[in-house]
């Protein structure tokens, strides 16, 4: 809970317009929000319109934005080819409740980027098409658990629940099922001699499902030889492997991380960047296993087929803007444009860490940063920090009350990071957004200071 102060006294005196629509939504929704992150004591900023790498809320207040729409948005908001797609197939139809052209362009675009999708399926969301990666798995291999990495975010379904970062012990969430939970083993992540050992104590594996650069992006890493080893130790054990690839895919490289690591898992989920900000997933994977959705091959095979209805799946505007910015992006250097920006980024943060004698760190891969703030006060050159030399744990500790403080006084001056201020960038970030970020992170750490928020 935050208690009165100046930097209090400064969010409220710049976000009047904001207070007051969150006293609205507060009688409407629980918490007054309508996404878990979007929390934010003692109210969210409410955005009235954005372009490329910024936003302005209700107060005309301007803001250089680091949720990135959730990590939609590679391409920065409303990207010009993006909006001229979205209005013309506005125009032209939402929803024919049919087939439509622009779902086989899509599928094609998605099919030519990314390696492992010899077939696929649209979803409306990441959390959508992780629920069906496990359902195919499971429907193809007769297994019925799931492995999966402690701290990593496979969306909100019941058999995912547990053991994200919210969870990391595993215990049943409230309101899910515990032989559901019970169903999906947790790994520590980039642990081989621990997965193995899991692997080789139970012949009732389905699948194994990770983030291949770690959970949420990047906050602990995997190194690429852990891929390579669950690459060989799936494909050894007849176990299926699901690249999570909902924030990777399109951002880290136009084909994703199995592209740049050149490791092909057997399906991959897809959501954000590829529907380009608008809603929209998918599923994709090998044909064979592909094949569990399909009307002829479960009837040749005399076997059930996978069920999968959805009233917006391949939704034709959605369709629509993700061709416009998967097009973009293939023809473009935009992954590695934004993957550039964020370590000139992440460096000048660390330089400011330094300049004000801070032994924090800011550290991610590609267009993702996160901070660390050592928590068990170990010696630390920002600007030198190896995140592998710490254990995940201690890389998602934070204070929640400081982290919230700190992100209050990054709105105050101009920016727009995520609550444990960790950000995604876009191709549109450039030189102005890294010195207004950097001047703000200053000011914010200079407040935090005066606040006796930090002392060390
Ligand atoms: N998988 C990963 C790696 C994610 O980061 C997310 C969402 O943040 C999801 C799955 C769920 O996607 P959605 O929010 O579209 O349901």
């Amino acid at each position: 809970m935050l208690t009165n102060s100046q930097l209090l006294a400064a969010y409220l005196a710049k976000t009047p317009s904001s207070a007051a629509r969150h006293a609205d939504a507060v009688e409407l929704f629980p918490s007054g929000v309508t996404h878990d992150v979007r929390h934010q004591d003692p109210h969210p900023i409410f955005v009235d319109h954005a372009e490329g790498p910024r936003k302005w809320d209700l107060d005309d207040n301007e803001y250089v934005d680091y949720l990135g729409g959730h990590g939609a948005l590679l391409l920065g908001h409303c990207h010009p080819a993006m909006v001229a797609a979205v209005g013309e197939q506005a125009g032209r139809a939402t929803h024919p409740g049919s087939s439509h052209e622009l779902e086989v362009r899509w599928g094609r675009l998605i099919q030519a980027l990314v390696p492992s999708a010899e077939r696929l399926r649209f979803t409306s969301s990441g959390t959508e098409a992780t629920l069906m990666a496990l359902r195919l798995a499971r429907a193809y291999t007769g297994k019925r658990k799931i492995i999966r990495f402690a701290g990593h975010f496979h969306g909100w379904h019941d058999h995912l629940n547990s053991g994200d970062a919210g969870n990391l012990e595993a215990t049943p969430p409230i309101g899910v099922l515990p032989e559901i939970t019970a169903a999906t083993l947790v790994a520590d992540p980039g642990d081989e001699a621990g997965t193995r050992a899991l692997i080789e104590a139970d012949d009732d594996i389905a699948a194994v499902i990770i983030e291949p650069t770690g959970c949420h992006f990047g906050k602990t890493l995997i190194r690429p030889e852990f891929l390579r080893f669950l690459r060989g130790i799936t494909e050894e054990k007849s176990i299926l492997l699901i690249f999570d690839e909902v924030v990777t895919g399109f951002r880290i490289s136009p084909g994703g991380a199995q592209a740049y690591f050149e490791v092909t898992p057997d399906l991959t989920t897809l959501a954000k960047v590829m529907a380009g900000g608008l809603p929209g997933g998918a599923v994709a994977g090998r044909k064979d296993i592909l094949d569990y959705l399909d009307f002829a091959a479960a009837n040749a095979a005399d076997r059930e087929k996978v069920r999968h209805p959805g009233t917006f799946n391949a939704n034709p505007v959605s369709a629509a803007a993700g061709i416009a910015t998967l097009t973009f992006i293939a023809g473009t250097d935009s992954c590695e444009r934004a993957s550039a920006f964020t370590a000139d980024l992440r460096l000048a943060m660390n330089e400011v860490l330094e300049e004000l004698g801070i032994d924090w760190a800011v550290y991610g891969t590609f267009s993702g940063f996160h901070l660390f703030t050592n928590s068990q006060g170990r010696t630390i050159k920002p600007t030198e920090f190896d995140p592998y030399s710490v254990g995940y744990r201690e890389l998602m500790a934070g204070d929640g009350d400081l982290l919230g403080r700190l992100r209050l006084g990054m709105l105050i001056n101009g920016v727009d990071v995520n609550g444990r201020c960790s950000g995604l960038t876009s191709a549109t970030h450039g030189a102005a957004e890294l010195d207004a970020t950097e001047d703000a992170f200053r000011r914010t750490l200079h407040m935090l200071k005066d606040e006796g928020d930090i002392r060390r």
